[in-house]
């Protein structure tokens, strides 16, 4: 099984529960969601970035001796990531995802990190695997989807908004929120902050 390969890099999670965690990535090619504002839309074709072995890149995950390893895209779910993290756990490797959740799960995964955006609705198998669900909040009417959501993933899913980087507004946005629905926190995109990838 191979996959497509945007880039694969060494660093930190930068967001969410899991923020500052020697993590490395591996970025999939492909997303048909398509939100506007996306900082990853070199990503979207599915056909334009090599193919990798997934036995090739777990191999070079293991090799960085990273805490964990997250996949993440593109939307990853465009792909059957069984063989992938079977390739992964096999290294000892904890492994986690960063999906829309447009696509039906796949996959053996030790946390998953769930980002629904309205472009394109989640597929309902993806909901029960969230361990967090992040929220991306642009104007204050995303904070209605934000409620929508969450009614529909676990009591125990932690639930997190996040400011959208090109709209400095949200974070007033989400600080007034939280502050008045402490069932929410808040997660920053530290990395942009360190400027690092
Ligand atoms: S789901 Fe992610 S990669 Fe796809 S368009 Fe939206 S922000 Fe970009």
């Amino acid at each position: 099984m191979t996959y497509p390969i945007v880039e694969t890099f060494h660093s930190i999670q930068g967001e969410g529960f899991w923020v500052g965690t020697n993590a490395f990535f591996l970025r999939l090619g492909g997303c048909d969601v398509h939100c506007p504002w996306c900082d990853q839309k070199e990503t979207w074709p599915t056909e334009h970035h090599l193919q990798y072995k997934s036995s090739d890149l777990a191999e070079k995950v293991a090799l960085a001796t990273p805490a964990l390893v997250i996949i993440t895209g593109g939307e990853p779910l465009l792909h059957n990531l069984y063989p992938l993290t079977q390739a992964l756990k096999e290294k000892g490797l904890r492994v986690h995802l960063e999906t829309s959740g447009a696509h039906p799960f796949s996959g053996n995964f030790d946390w998953v990190t769930f980002s629904p955006k309205p472009f394109k609705m989640p597929d309902q198998s993806v909901y029960v695997q969230a361990d967090e669900l992040k929220i991306i909040i642009a104007t204050a009417e995303d904070l209605d989807w934000a409620e929508q959501i969450s009614q529909k993933v676990t009591s125990n899913t932690l639930k997190y908004l996040q400011p959208e980087w090109n709209n400095p507004n949200s974070i007033k946005i989400i600080l007034e929120y939280v502050l008045r629905h402490p069932q929410w926190r808040i997660s920053l995109q530290t990395h942009k902050f360190l400027g690092i990838q």
